[in-house]
C-alpha cells in the first residue's frame, strides 16, 4: 500500500488526516508527503522571518517520525502565492507517476486560496496522470481513489469517516511539533478534539476524520468485488 498526501503548508496534513496517516503507517503502508509551500509567511516575529523555513522543515521531520511518513518533499513554492499552472500540474503528475500511489489525499476546495489552489492542481494532476500526456513526467499511472480532507472548513457531507480513536494521540503529538505555528492557528487543539469527536460520533467511534471522495472522474471497476469496498 502506498499513500500520497499533498498539502499546501507544513501542518495542514496533521490537522486534516494526521490520525489516518498514522493508521495507514501502522497497517504497513508506505506514506509520502508533499508540501507545496515551505511556509515562509509563518513567522510571528521579525527576528524569525529568516529562520522560519528552516524551523518548519525541522518540525516536519519530527512530524514524519511520529506519523510514520517515510518520504517527504517540499516543492518550495511561494507561501500565500500558490498558482494553478503548468509547473504545479507537472509537479503533481510527476509525483503520482513516480510514487505510484494506491490512494491520494489533498485539500477540499473550501478553504482559503493556497488550499483551494492545491485542491485544483492536485485534482487536475490526478486526472491527467493516467492519460498518455506529458510523457516526459514518467509512465502513466492508473486511477486510484482521490480523497479530499478538511483543514478549516468542515466537509458538509463526508463520503467516509476513518476511525482514528487509536491514533488520535499521535495526531496531537504531531501537531505539538509544529510549535512555530501554534500562535497562528489559535485554539487548534480544541478544534481538533471537537471535530474528531463529532466525526467519531458520525462514524461510531470515539475519534474520527472525515474524507470526501472526488467525483471529478469515476474510478473504473474491473472486478465487481471492488464495488463492496469502502
Ligand atoms: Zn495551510
Amino acid at each position: 500500500m502506498r499513500a500520497l498526501v499533498f498539502a499546501a503548508h507544513p501542518d495542514d496534513e496533521v490537522i486534516a488526516v494526521g490520525g489516518t496517516i498514522r493508521k495507514l503507517a501502522n497497517a504497513g503502508a508506505e506514506i509520502r508527503l508533499v508540501h507545496f509551500s515551505d511556509g515562509a509567511e509563518g513567522y510571528t516575529t521579525l527576528d524569525e522571518k529568516h529562520t522560519i523555513v528552516d524551523l518548519r522543515r525541522q518540525e516536519t521531520g519530527q512530524v514524519c517520525a511520529i506519523l510514520g511518513i517515510g518520504s517527504y518533499t517540499n516543492l518550495h513554492l511561494q507561501d500565500w502565492n500558490l498558482q494553478v499552472g503548468n509547473s504545479t500540474y507537472h509537479a503533481v503528475i510527476r509525483e503520482i507517476r513516480t510514487f505510484k500511489p494506491d490512494i491520494v489525499f489533498t485539500h477540499t476546495r473550501a478553504d482559503y486560496h493556497d488550499h483551494m489552489t492545491v485542491h485544483d492542481v492536485v485534482t487536475d494532476g490526478w486526472f491527467h496522470a493516467p492519460l498518455p500526456c506529458a510523457m516526459d513526467l514518467g509512465p502513466v499511472w492508473k486511477y486510484v481513489p482521490l480523497y479530499e480532507f478538511e483543514v478549516r472548513q468542515p466537509i458538509s457531507a463526508p463520503s467516509l469517516i476513518v476511525d482514528v480513536s487509536d491514533t488520535f494521540d499521535a495526531k496531537v503529538k504531531a501537531m505539538q511539533c509544529y510549535g512555530s505555528q501554534l500562535e497562528h492557528v489559535g485554539s487548534i487543539f480544541q478544534m481538533m478534539e471537537g471535530r474528531a469527536k463529532e466525526r467519531g460520533y458520525l462514524g461510531g467511534g470515539l475519534y474520527g476524520e472525515a474524507l470526501l471522495r472526488t467525483t471529478f472522474h469515476p474510478i473504473p471497476v474491473r472486478n465487481v468485488k471492488d464495488l463492496m469496498k469502502a
